[in-house]
């Protein structure tokens, strides 16, 4: 058999968690699934996409090879909402045309991985079906064993599990599966804002919090005029890894450093980290009030640095009034690096660039800053009017977040 030949339409399935998505609420959630996916994959050759009990079925157009259907896979794979995306092919409700296409959906799992074992694992959605899906099993297991001596049937954690979904018009067959990132689809839990360094938390954070549905507009606070404007060009970078699973939607990016300056200037150095944050996170703020987003989101993970203590996460914290989610908290720096590593932000992320944080450091920063002392030193500034200018200076760029409408 030819590689390009198999008679069947290609289709990859797109599996998404049922649990708690009960109503009118499951539907809301699968078309916000669907519109992100025809509008993250307008690249591919795709026909269609469909609801098909309790999947998503992706219609590749004909003669599209199996290499593209894996890229699709890849993809899809960090897409919010997918827990699990599968390559087969759409075939007739017949048992023996059913058997052949399994015959193919299996070499294809055999192609990409290492398989010695498999079963088969039918369902019929439609009882106007008649055969029931333990026979299916047996019948298609039967054929596979024919066609393939070389390969054991396990019915416990086997190699490749051959998935058969008839339903009312239809069969679908697939055997290659990856596991996708789970969560809820982009634009199903509102907007946040998120800020956003080139460092390797941020982009993780984000991500994690845009995997619970929150569509995310980030604020990137550049040291310029008083650095390098290389920070913001990272920024974009990782942007577009981000916008490729549909997570991004604008950065706004804020020039900080003369303001920063303005601060090491007068106040106490010790304080100088914190009152810069408490800036960030108020123009954070405004633009996320522009943006109609509910809350701001950070990459601190507790006690990683100076600035992440309790009482300065409290002291800056103070500053705003929105919640503030960090979704890193309890993690590890090594967990952090193998996350930005699957989502693929790691080595952008770590290029060294100076940005706001590099800028006027004080050599012994505060541990334990008191709100009482931060408002006092803050008292020298004009902090409404620096806002304000701020938030007047932003420019924002623009990703694809299929979701996102301008203003909510
Ligand atoms: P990251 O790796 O995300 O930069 P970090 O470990 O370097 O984090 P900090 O520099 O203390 O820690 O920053 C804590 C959080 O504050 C960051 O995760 C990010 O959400 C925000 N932040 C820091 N610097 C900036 C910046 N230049 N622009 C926007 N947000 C920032
Ligand atoms: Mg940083």
């Amino acid at each position: 058999m030819d590689e390009n030949s198999a008679p069947f339409q290609r289709i990859c399935l797109i599996h998404y968690h049922e649990i708690g998505l009960k109503g009118h609420n499951r539907a809301v959630f699968e078309m916000r699934l669907l519109r992100n996916l025809e509008a993250l994959f307008c690249d591919f050759p795709i026909v269609t996409i469909h609801r098909i009990s309790g999947r998503l079925c992706i219609f590749l157009k004909e003669g599209t090879d199996y290499a593209t259907a894996l890229a699709l896979v890849e993809r899809a794979r960090v897409v919010p909402g997918v827990a699990r995306v599968s390559c087969g092919y759409k075939c007739e409700r017949e048992i023996k045309t059913m058997g052949e296409a399994a015959i193919w959906a299996l070499r294809d799992a055999c192609d990409v991985s290492d398989v010695k074992t498999f079963k088969v694992s039918a369902r019929r959605n439609h009882t106007d079906f008649p055969t029931d899906s333990m026979e299916m099993n047996r019948v298609i297991g039967a054929v596979l064993c024919d066609a393939y001596p070389e390969l054991s049937v396990k019915m416990k954690e086997p190699d490749a599990t051959v998935g058969v979904e008839v339903v009312q018009n239809a069969c679908y067959v697939y055997a290659a599966s990856v596991t996708g990132i789970g969560g809820l689809p982009v634009g199903s839990s509102g907007r946040v804002v998120c800020l956003l360094s080139s460092g390797i938390d941020s982009p993780v954070a984000l991500w994690r919090i845009a995997r619970r549905g929150a569509e995310c507009v980030g604020v990137h606070f550049s040291g310029r005029p008083q650095t390098a404007d290389t920070s913001e060009y990272l920024v974009d970078d990782i942007a577009h890894v981000l916008e490729k699973s549909g997570c991004i939607a604008r950065v706004y990016v804020v020039p900080l450093g003369d303001y920063q300056r303005e601060i090491a200037l007068a106040a106490p150095p010790a304080l100088r980290i914190i009152l810069y944050r408490r800036l960030m996170f108020r123009v954070a703020e405004r633009l996320a009030r522009i943006e109609g987003a509910k809350a701001l989101v950070t990459g601190e993970s507790l006690g990683q640095v100076a600035s992440q203590t309790l009482d300065n996460i409290r002291a800056v914290e103070d500053a705003v009034s929105l919640p503030v989610f960090r979704p890193l908290i309890g993690t590890d720096k090594l967990e952090i690096i193998s996350m930005a590593q699957q989502l693929g932000t790691y080595d952008i992320s770590s290029i060294d660039a100076p940005d706001c944080c590099t800028l006027f450091m004080p050599r012994s920063p505060e541990t334990h800053a008191k709100i009482s002392d931060v408002e006092e030193a803050e008292s020298a500034f004009p902090i409404d009017t620096w806002v304000d200018e701020l938030v007047a200076s932003a420019e924002s760029h623009r990703y694809t977040c299929p979701s996102y409408k301008r203003s909510k």
